[in-house]
Formats: C-alpha cells, structure tokens, sequence
C-alpha cells in the first residue's frame, strides 16, 4: 500500500492507464496523479529535513542520492524547486544551526 506523498492521509490507487499504456495511479484523498515511477515514491517530510540538513553540509548530490537511495536526477530536481521557491533563504538559517560550537 502507498501513502500520497503529497497529503500523507490518502492513499494511492490504480486509475486507467496512460496513452502509452502505463498505469496511471490517483491519490483517493487529494486527486494527485502520477504514472508508476520511482521519481515518484513517498520521502517523508522527516526524510526531507535530512536531506536539506545533508545540502547545507554540503555533501555532494551523488553522496545523498546513494545514502536515501533515490537517484541523482530526483534529488536534482528537487534540490532545484527548493532553490527556486526560496533563494538565500538557506544560507542566512545556517548560520546559527544547533552544532555550532
Ligand atoms: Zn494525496
């Protein structure tokens, strides 16, 4: 059973199929829509706070990817909406993080 990566409450089911003869699945709760791909499996809202904790470290893309096992071309595209929705942002929240001697 999946969880909507989305809402986290509905869960995921099987809807048609795409004009390629993909399956297509639907979030019952929140509508969301998606073609079975692995860019698509559930990383929590916990997991993506490790993740932008593992960037403002900076450890490459490629070490993260492997660490999460997601790939490298999720977590470009993700690395790339975060930067977009909230440019700077990071650098100015890191400065007083709570390992800082
Ligand atoms: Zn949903």
């Amino acid at each position: 059973m999946r969880h909507c990566p989305d809402c986290h409450t509905g869960q995921v089911i099987k809807k048609g199929s795409n004009a390629t003869g993909k399956p297509n699945y639907a979030c019952n709760a929140c509508g969301r829509q998606c073609v079975e791909d692995p860019a698509w499996r559930v990383i929590s809202d916990e997991i993506n706070g490790i993740i932008d904790r593992l960037l403002h470290e900076r450890i490459s893309l490629a070490g993260i990817a492997r660490a999460f096992q997601v790939s490298e071309s999720w977590l470009q595209a993700y690395v790339n909406e975060k930067y977009r929705q909230v440019p700077r942002e990071v650098r100015v929240r890191s400065k007083k993080g709570p390992f800082d001697h």
